[in-house]
């Protein structure tokens, strides 16, 4: 059997991996990652794509460590999207600039005493009806508005941007084939790709476990008991419809999370379709696909009143949240990362946090190996393995 030498394997290719995966070939490191399916995998492609500054953690008032800990990534991702980042984000499409905060009404929304705390400094503005976006510049609109200073991604074109430089070291392979890992105690010495002529051996000096849900049966096959994994379910809502105005914002009512968070996106013809998430899709995940859009049209019929969708079609489906496991499944704080011997199990708990999860695994790593097997031969040796193809989005996959 062939053997090849690198500073590290990457298992899985979501959004995680393929950050750190494109941070660590740029920082002088031989590493390949290995992708079961397709590129952005499960949740990063499905997320709503929103680079969260922490301020709809804050909504209790207070300032969490959730909050510290994400603070800092809205301005370390509009780096890279000014090309002046750790990872040159240019080519990847901005869906909106600011996500934005409504409430109902002004009197009974969390909003009120929040805001008037002026706990969040300058992540918010407060928006006149001059500047609010078109689908709030409505008679019948009576509540409070806000812009946050957050982003809103098109993710597939981030995952581009991730993988396109590095394509030729991203393979299509599944880490949970059986005999993959040669482990010896708490490290795994080699992974092993097993095509149906040839077998190769990668020893690497880090094994890097990036496989969001598949983390959990990653460990079971290495044989390792910790991290221990949690999911988090949703059941989420695609409504395709005909009104023009795009909408990124919360709804808060009078709890401590958005009501429902919406996001536009667009189908290959252009016509919109908004993605709705935050407490619709948590609370709803035991109702069946018919019950969960009765509830999101109840409730944009109860929140945009004024809003006539025209013609719509509406589709729903559950997805996980793939984190570290916590007490009562409660919302992890930041980006999650264990080591044991070799190996690096990593959550970024949220596609926002990514920068901060690829900081934590580099304190880990050690110095690049001079041995390392020069990209001409690993490329050459691992030639009988194919390359993962990029993912369609939910909006692509349910309205294509
Ligand atoms: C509906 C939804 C909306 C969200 N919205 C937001 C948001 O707006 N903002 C935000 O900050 N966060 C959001 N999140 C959270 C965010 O999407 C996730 O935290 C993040 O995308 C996780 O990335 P990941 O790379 O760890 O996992 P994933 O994106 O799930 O990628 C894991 C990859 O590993 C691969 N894999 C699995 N098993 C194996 C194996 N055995 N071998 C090889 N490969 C394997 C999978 O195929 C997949 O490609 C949302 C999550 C969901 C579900």
């Amino acid at each position: 059997m062939e053997t090849i030498i690198q500073d590290v394997v990457i298992i899985g290719g979501g959004i995680a991996g393929l950050w750190l995966h494109h941070r660590l070939r740029k920082a002088g490191y031989q590493s390949v990652l290995l992708e079961k399916e397709v590129l952005g995998g499960m949740q990063s492609n499905y997320s709503q794509g929103i680079i969260h500054g922490g301020t709809k953690y804050s909504l209790n008032g207070a300032l969490s460590k959730a909050t510290n800990a994400i603070a800092e990534m809205p301005t370390r991702w509009q780096h890279c999207i000014e090309g002046q980042g750790e990872i040159d984000l240019r080519d990847a499409r901005i869906a909106s600039d600011h996500h934005y905060m409504w409430s109902r009404d002004r009197l009974t929304s969390k909003l009120t005493a929040f805001f008037a705390s002026r706990a969040l400094g300058d992540k918010i503005e407060s928006n006149t009806s001059a500047s609010r976006p078109e689908a709030f510049n409505n008679d019948r609109f009576h509540g409070n508005f806000y812009a946050l200073k957050e982003l809103v991604l098109d993710i597939p074109s981030v995952i581009e941007c991730l993988s396109g430089p590095y394509r030729d070291s991203i393979y299509q392979y599944n880490g949970t084939q059986p005999n993959t890992f040669e482990v010896d105690g708490e490290a795994i010495n080699a992974v092993i790709l097993q095509g149906k002529q040839k077998k190769v051996r990668i020893e690497a000096q880090h094994v890097i476990f990036t496989a969001g849900e598949g983390n959990e049966s990653l460990l079971h096959s290495a044989g390792f008991q910790v991290p221990a994994m949690q999911r988090r379910p949703l059941h989420m809502v695609l409504v395709r419809h005909d009104y023009p105005h795009p909408i990124f914002a919360h709804c808060i009512g009078s709890g401590s999370k958005p009501l429902i968070t919406i996001t536009t996106h667009y189908d290959s013809e252009g016509r919109p379709i908004w993605y709705l998430g935050g407490n619709l899709a948590e609370t709803g995940v035991e109702l069946d696909s018919e019950r969960q859009i009765q509830s999101a049209k109840t409730l944009l019929k109860d929140i945009l009143p004024w809003i006539d969708l025209g013609k719509t079609e509406w589709k729903s489906f559950l997805i996980n949240r793939a984190e570290p496991r916590q007490n009562a499944l409660t919302r992890p704080d930041s980006a999650f990362v264990h080591t044991q011997g070799n190996v690096i199990t990593a959550w970024p708990t949220k596609l926002a946090l990514t920068p901060n999860l690829a900081d934590a695994v580099f304190e880990h790593l050690s110095a690049p190996w001079a041995q390392s097997t020069p990209d001409e031969v690993r490329r050459e040796r691992l030639a009988f393995v194919p390359h993962p193809p990029a993912t369609p989005s939910p909006w692509e996959k349910y309205f294509c």
